[in-house]
């Protein structure tokens, strides 16, 4: 297993924000990943891809595991296999090739299978859960459950331990009818800014768009430093050079008070901050 010492974090998140991680692990097999478990428990940092990441700055001393060297495959008559580090977007190109239906949900999203289902991640109403059959979850403790029963809501897996291993039902699909749904995602995305992001910063309140309303309170293209939120798509804040975690966390509170105080309603975080 690679260990890695003062890795640079804004290296590793897509929105290219944080200071010094003191040790990162990287895990190649199961015992690896039970192994770190069993040492640090509940102590340890899971990092996917970083693309739904904020790190603070400074220097995290608390170890951090990153899956992406657990990255699987393994295909069977009716199920496939995926290790936790599996990336998405291969997963879906490798679906619409073999004609497998379900993964398309998961086009243009950035990031490991696993930080998929950790945070229900989609593109459409489909949810990546109807596709699943059980999740291998290694517990802080280093011992192993299988669990098939989900409870997935919006932007939460509601899964609570490592996710390790994925088994999803292998569904006959059509080539053209997958290339279909690939290509309805492709328009409805092309709105989506370019740049240095970590996604869509709030979750969606009920019946309403975090980025419609950050747009209809008149902050798209307002700027901290180099970070500002997307002039194309309010709900995307753009690094563009050396934007802080501080301007971060200001530019958070500053949406959140104007959308507050203009409409009433309470902006919830979707990505994930993770301090020191
Ligand atoms: C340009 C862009 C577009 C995006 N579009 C979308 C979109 O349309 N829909 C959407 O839902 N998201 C979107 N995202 C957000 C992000 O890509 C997804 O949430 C993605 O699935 C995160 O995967 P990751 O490997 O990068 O996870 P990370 O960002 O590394 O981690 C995210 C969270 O998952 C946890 N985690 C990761 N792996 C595991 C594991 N194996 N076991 C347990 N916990 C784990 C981490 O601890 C962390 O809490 C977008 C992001 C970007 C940058």
């Amino acid at each position: 297993m690679k260990i890695k010492n003062n890795i640079e974090l804004s290296k590793i998140s897509s929105i290219g924000i944080g200071g010094t991680a003191k040790v990162i692990y990287y895990p190649e097999t199961l015992d690896n990943a039970k192994s770190l478990f069993k040492k640090f428990g509940r102590n340890i940092g899971i990092i996917g891809s970083g693309t739904n990441i904020v790190f603070e700055d400074g220097l995290h001393t608390r170890p951090y595991l990153s899956t992406v060297e657990l990255d699987g495959l393994d295909e069977r008559e009716n199920e496939l296999f995926l290790e936790c580090g599996y990336n998405s977007s291969k997963l879906v190109e490798l679906s619409i090739d073999k004609e497998i239906s379900g993964f398309i949900p998961l086009y243009g999203i950035p990031g490991t299978i696993g930080g998929a289902i950790s945070g229900n991640a989609s593109a459409t109403a489909n949810s990546i859960f109807d596709i699943i059959k059980s999740v291998e979850t290694i517990n802080p403790d280093g011992s192993m459950n299988i669990e098939n029963e989900f409870t997935p809501t919006y932007r939460n897996g509601n899964i609570r331990n490592f996710i390790y291993g994925i088994t999803f039902k292998k569904i006959k699909g059509r080539k053209e009818q997958l290339l279909k749904e690939k290509y309805l995602i492709v328009e409805k995305r092309k709105n989506q800014p370019s740049g240095r992001t970590c996604g869509s910063v709030f979750k969606n309140p009920e019946n309403n768009y975090a980025g419609i309303l950050i747009e209809k309170a008149g902050l798209k293209g307002y700027r901290i430093c180099d970070l500002e939120i997307s002039k194309v798509h309010g709900n995307f804040f753009i690094n563009n050079g050396k934007a802080n975690y501080n301007d971060f966390i200001e530019m958070i509170n500053i949406v959140r008070n104007r959308v507050l105080k203009l409409f009433g309603i309470e902006l919830l975080l979707e990505i994930k901050v993770f301090k020191r």
